[in-house]
């Protein structure tokens, strides 16, 4: 049996799900959705087709479960709720702040129709979640810390951008490797943002701006960059092509306890990613298992990562995975 999958927006997301669906054998792409008119939709293998979004509502006996791809700003809010009522879903819905409303709005539309919704998956939110419930469930006492990067941030690099004077840019997020040390020796430092993590921005000038100025708008911006240390260093267009266009992240996420004779515990999960659209992509489509199985099982509704069985996400059968995996 196959399970059947469609992409709803192809993005750097919708090209990553495309790639991970090769790699596993249980699932099979059907086609790709897209508001864009299809005939500029370039699929990365292009073996299936691309339909308007608007024609979706047509395919929903071809698909099991649909994975989709949209932004979590403006898309997924809307593209959600509306085709949850109609599909079985997973998305990687980030906006952490807005993630109960957003589970409200999607389980008032799939639980009377008897899908399966699966939201805010992909790796923070998502495996780091996880991992910090596990966290704190096994150490109550203690304390959980959240570590990003290195990594390439597209809010913080769009706000480098949006700077008069800037042609392009990337900024990347960096742990401190001294605070890293203090986690996780155990001795539950008090860290500040500016402790935790500094920010390296890497700048295209407009011809004429000047260096000194943009620098300043950048460093001195509020929310983004006032409480980090902040670099800049300025590069040409070729350089930004050549050397900042991969989308590498990846972090840590600690928990530092002490269980009841007080002994020291720490329990660290770490992620190094050459591509956060493909790794996050990947999670998606073994999510999609889950969803598919559930909805077999007749559990409808919206449902996060904490309410997963992990077994769900392998294609490996209950008993095989208790003789090889336990
Ligand atoms: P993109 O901006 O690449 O794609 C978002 C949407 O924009 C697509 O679905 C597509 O919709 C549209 N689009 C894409 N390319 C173009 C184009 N050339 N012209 C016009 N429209 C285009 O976003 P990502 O795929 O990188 O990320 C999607 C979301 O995933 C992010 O908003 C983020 O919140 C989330 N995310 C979550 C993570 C997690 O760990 N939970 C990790 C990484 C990302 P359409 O085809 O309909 O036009």
């Amino acid at each position: 049996m196959t399970i059947r999958i469609g992409i709803a927006g192809y993005g750097n997301l919708g090209r990553g799900v495309e790639s991970a669906i090769s790699q596993n054998e249980d699932m099979e792409l059907v086609g790709v959705f897209s508001r864009r008119n299809p005939e500029d939709v370039k699929l990365l293998n292009g073996n299936v087709p691309v339909h308007k979004m608007d024609d979706i509502q047509n395919f929903t006996n071809a698909i099991d479960v649909l994975i989709l791809c949209g932004g979590s700003k403006n898309d997924l809010p809307e593209q959600g709720p509306a085709l949850s009522a109609h599909f079985n879903t997973v998305d990687s819905f980030d906006t952490h702040a807005k993630v109960p409303e957003y589970f409200a709005a999607v389980d008032a539309s799939a639980k009377p129709n008897g899908k399966t919704a699966i939201i805010s998956v992909g790796w923070d939110p998502g495996l780091f979640s996880i991992n910090r419930l596990y966290g704190e469930a096994i150490l109550p006492e203690g304390a959980t810390y959240t570590f990003w990067g290195k990594g390439l941030s597209q809010g913080h690099s769009d706000a480098v951008r949006r700077v008069p004077g800037v042609r392009g840019a990337v900024q990347y997020t960096i742990p401190v490797p001294d605070a890293v040390d203090r986690v996780r020796s155990g001795s539950f430092p008090e860290l500040s943002t500016r402790e935790k993590h500094t920010r390296e921005c890497y700048v295209v000038l407009e011809e004429g701006a000047n260096p000194e100025e943009v620098k300043q708008a950048i460093v001195t911006m509020p929310d983004y960059f006032t409480d980090y240390d902040t670099t800049v260093t300025f590069i040409s267009e070729e350089e930004l092509k050549r050397d900042h266009s991969a989308m590498p992240h990846g972090g840590f996420v600690i928990r530092s306890g002490k269980t009841g004779e007080g002994n020291a515990q720490v329990m660290e999960y770490s992620l190094k990613l050459d591509s956060n659209p493909e790794f996050t992509s990947s999670v998606l489509v073994a999510y999609a298992r889950a969803a598919y199985r559930l909805n077999q099982n007749g559990e409808a509704g919206a449902k996060t990562v904490f309410d997963i069985a992990p077994g769900l996400l392998s294609p490996k059968s209950a008993a095989d995975l208790r003789k090889e995996l336990l």
